[in-house]
């Protein structure tokens, strides 16, 4: 069994639904189960209504009303499902209409309004599947199983859920029906709506891929997998044939726009590999995803970088040899929910970065209490990721850069997962640097190791874990 997961640009409409379809068919044999997105930018779409709804208090559903309906007309869907999501779409007209009247969103209404985009996708394109002969069936997610927290925006899945997932699909395969599950959604105990963050239905495929023991997750998108660097900057971004679990995971939490941030964490407990193909070069190899450590590792294996950062300094001499003091700093940005990136210490000083969004007027009053607090906005966090038996050369070469550049760079990270190396620059000088790197690392023809050169770092922490 393979957990196949499209993403939203993989089903923009009817042509592209059909090609997901021809691609379903090539792997029929694997016994896919389907995860999709929205169609399109249809989550977008929804946020945009919900907000108009919101600041100026009337409804719009023309956009996501007529692509739907377009989408279904030129499938040649009968009026059955037609009716199925014009109810759907009345039934988000209604709370639209609830926004605007009441001028309040709060996060629980939010994350039922971005379901619709999910709800309705499944739907059409099952029907489009059965149009075409094949067995497929239409769930919700809550109907496959997936039990969340109440954390609106951002849910966790409740562990149950792995083992009703596998009760509930399994026993579609057995009868040969292939599940199409919308992705990204969940219901909290309650049985109110919940999603697992922007991008979450990579997270749904990867729990899928876990629960059901899949024997590979395939994650298509719309490029020719993990690139080395964002396309739509650097122009020579290449596709990265084979990269690790930890690599993955740490692209994905410094910028890449390739997967979510917590999809790797169900596969690395199981080991199940993931690939990422192009629905639209299905033939193009893709990247594979899988634990490490990976032989052959090339120095660099992609950069990334993530704009619109805070960086926090918070300096104190009541630091010099005491015990709990990063504790107590710590505890301060837990309690109030914010949710750090990068770190680095020095023995009276602690730096720290942030997503911008977030308010941090508390915690800088407490903080300030007893440590000197900084607060920087307008950086980008860049992220090499490489082997960091090279650290020295890789550090070096980027300062140089840096410094040809006549960029300071205010804070400097290695990652504990031995495969990031992280710096801050100015927020408008990321891009610069990101392509100047990837030039020189990719573009150029570098001198090799000299001969006889050894591996001098220690084992990796994986390997730790093994000699344990
Ligand atoms: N449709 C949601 C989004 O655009 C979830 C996803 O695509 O994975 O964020
Ligand atoms: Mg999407």
């Amino acid at each position: 069994m393979v957990v196949m997961k499209f993403g939203g640009s993989s089903l923009a409409g009817a042509g592209l639904l059909r090609n997901m379809t021809e691609i379903v068919k090539t792997r029929i044999k694997q016994k896919p189960i389907l995860v999709l997105s929205a169609l399109g930018d249809t989550t977008d779409h929804l946020l945009e209504s919900a907000s108009t709804a919101l600041n100026k208090g009337f409804v719009s559903i023309e956009k996501i009303e007529d692509f739907h309906l377009k989408t279904i007309e030129d499938l040649a869907l009968g009026a059955e499902l037609q009716k199925e999501i014009k109810n759907l779409l009345w039934e988000l007209g209604s709370l639209l209409t609830g926004i605007s009247l009441t001028r309040e969103l709060t996060g629980r209404t939010k994350d039922y309004l971005v379901s619709f985009g999910e709800r309705i996708s499944v739907r059409i394109a099952s029907a489009y599947m059965n149009s075409q002969k094949i067995n497929a069936r239409a769930l919700d997610a809550w109907d496959a199983g997936f039990v969340s927290d109440s954390a609106f925006g951002q849910a966790e899945l409740r562990k149950e859920s792995y083992i009703r997932i596998a009760s509930s699909l399994r026993s579609l395969t057995a009868e040969g029906i292939l599940p199409v599950i919308a992705g990204f959604i969940a219901k909290d105990e309650d049985g109110n709506i919940t999603t697992l963050g922007r991008g979450g239905s990579d997270l749904s495929a990867t729990v899928i891929a876990a629960a059901c023991k899949a024997v590979e997750v395939q994650i298509w998108k719309d490029v020719d997998g993990i690139l080395t660097a964002d396309p739509r900057l650097v122009k020579e971004a290449r596709p990265v044939e084979l990269v690790s679990y930890d690599e993955a995971a740490e692209l994905a939490y410094f910028g890449a726009q390739v997967l979510h941030p917590r999809a790797m964490q169900p596969c690395i407990k199981t080991g199940i590999p993931v690939l990422v193909k192009n629905s639209f070069n299905p033939a193009a190899p893709g990247t594979r995803i899988e634990s490490g450590p990976i032989q052959n590792t090339p120095m660099i294996r992609a950069i990334t970088g993530k704009k619109n950062v805070t960086l926090v300094d918070i300096v104190s001499t009541r630091m010099l040899g005491q015990s709990g003091f990063l504790a107590r700093v710590f505890s301060e940005f837990a309690k109030n929910g914010i949710s750090i990136d990068m770190i680095a210490t020095s023995e009276v000083s602690v730096s720290l970065t942030l997503d911008a969004e977030r308010d941090l007027s508390t915690v800088c009053r407490e903080l300030s209490e007893y440590a000197g607090v900084e607060v920087k906005t307008g950086k980008a966090i860049i992220t090499i990721i490489g082997d960091v038996c090279r650290s020295s050369e890789i550090l070096c070469e980027t300062f140089g850069i840096c410094r040809k550049l006549g960029f300071q760079v205010p804070m400097v990270s290695q990652g504990a997962s031995k495969v990031n190396i992280s710096f801050i620059v100015n927020d408008n000088e990321a891009d610069t640097i990101i392509k100047e790197l990837h030039g020189f690392f990719f573009m150029e023809t570098k001198p090799k190791k000299p001969p006889g050169m050894k591996r001098t770092c220690g084992p990796s922490v994986r390997e730790c874990k093994e000699i344990i």
